[in-house]
């Protein structure tokens, strides 16, 4: 396992909280920290899925930078339990969209992979496409 994936791993199981970098290389045993802090920064930059602001660290309850999970702002945007067809691929699309696209989001499918298979089949969903808001496909 990279320090990058033990990194992510880590935050991805910690949804909702920050760490410094500091305490990630602690918790984590990645000496130096800086190696830590390095792969935080590619985070910052390359990843849509964490955000690395200043805050409170929950650890060490330190003000610095800090990376967590992004908060999904899709979550629960329209009920999807028990919901039609068309409403449950338009929140899956839309999920995937705010994703990185190499990131395996259900299962082992790529985020990126999943709103081009959705994609593929809306045209003829129209309320999908509504909903998903991807109504910009030229036909
Ligand atoms: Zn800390």
């Amino acid at each position: 396992m990279t320090v990058l994936e033990k990194v992510t791993d880590f935050l991805r199981s910690q949804k909702g909280k920050k760490f410094c970098d500091d305490c990630i290389s602690k918790k984590l045993n990645i000496t130096p920290p800086q190696h830590v802090n390095h792969k935080t920064r590619e985070l910052e930059c390359n990843s849509n899925e964490f955000e690395r602001v200043q805050d409170t660290c929950v650890d060490c309850k330190k003000r610095k930078k800090v990376i967590g999970i992004k908060p999904v702002i899709t979550e629960a945007v329209v009920p999807t339990d028990d919901a039609d067809a068309a409403t449950v691929l338009a929140m899956v699309r839309l999920y995937a969209a705010a994703r990185t696209a190499d990131e395996r989001i259900v299962g082992n499918v790529r985020a990126g992979d999943i709103v081009r298979a959705l994609d593929e089949v809306l045209p003829q969903l129209p309320l999908v496409r509504v909903l998903a808001g991807a109504n910009d496909f030229s036909h």
